[in-house]
């Protein structure tokens, strides 16, 4: 088997750089394409870092000859809710930038002790800055670890910004940005994450195709439970009765000097007593749109 992939990669990179070898200002082929399309999707099979740079310029040839035409949170692909009847929500908590204290313990206790399942999207340096609590959390059932870029930056391949945060300048660093948080969760984990959530949300359209070729889905929400942790417990309480079957709750958990742990306690509570039940992304994941 292994001979085979290695066959198989190696008439591939033979057609790749062939590709890559086209002056800029010409188009990739379309069997060229095609060519770096199976590429791309054997190398995220792979289990090997070494790809990475194979990897890196395949994605490169594919997509920057692409111009990005929409910026924003919710364009199209970027997921924002499940697709059901069942009375379910999805909590998603974000781990931003790793800063000292930027671990809300007192949330995180409450979801073990509830025993209420979530999906966290954890960024490269918060887990860098809080390498036990990752490790903790990454072994506990309960969560689903997702990656929330390396950098924490918007996905951009022009340099796009949002909220004064300069996203990524092109599709090599948009790749970074997405890659090496994998690379990272993987060695730690074990496991390549599934789902993927820029900085700040932002993403424009050349960036969610490419994490779609990755063998990534980008995850948003339609409930905006703390904006950026600003919510006081009143407000973040308010957003729980907005839910409809299969909503995605944003939230953050590397913000513990905020309201957020008794705001998320008391509408998780609500939201029990009116017959909801809390489940993780990759348990809806087809039903994810
Ligand atoms: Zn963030």
């Amino acid at each position: 088997m292994k001979k085979f992939i290695i066959i198989i990669l190696f008439f591939l990179t033979g057609c790749m750089n062939e590709a890559t070898s086209y002056p800029a200002s010409e188009q990739v082929s379309k069997s060229d394409r095609h060519a770096n399309r199976i590429l791309i999707s054997d190398l995220t099979r792979l289990d090997h870092e070494m790809d990475y740079d194979l990897l890196k310029e395949a994605i490169v040839s594919t997509y920057s000859d692409h111009t990005a035409s929409v910026w924003g949170e919710n364009i199209e692909g970027v997921i924002t809710e499940i697709d059901t009847d069942d009375k379910v929500v999805a909590l998603t908590f974000d781990a931003c930038i790793g800063t000292p204290n930027s671990f809300d313990q007192e949330l995180i206790d409450f979801l073990i002790e509830a025993e209420v399942p979530a999906t966290l999207f954890i960024g490269g340096q918060w887990i860098k800055e809080n390498e036990a609590e990752f490790m903790k959390l990454a072994n506990n059932p309960l969560f689903e670890i997702a990656n929330h870029g390396y950098h924490h930056k918007p996905l951009s391949v022009t340099g796009a910004s949002a909220y004064n945060i300069t996203g990524t300048e092109s599709v090599e660093e948009a790749f970074n940005e997405v890659y090496q948080n994998q690379l990272l969760i993987k060695e730690l984990t074990g496991e390549f994450p599934k789902y993927f959530r820029s900085g700040t949300a932002f993403y424009d359209d050349v960036a969610v195709e490419m994490i779609e070729e990755l063998g990534l889905k980008a995850v948003n929400y339609n409930v905006l439970g703390d904006a950026g942790g600003t919510f006081n417990q009143t407000q973040i309480v308010n957003t729980f009765q907005t839910v409809n079957p299969g909503s995605i709750f944003l939230f953050h958990m590397n913000k513990p000097n905020s309201e957020i742990a008794s705001g998320v306690i008391e509408g998780i509570s609500q939201l029990k007593e009116a017959g909801y039940s809390f489940v993780q992304l990759q348990e809806y994941d087809e039903f994810l749109k």
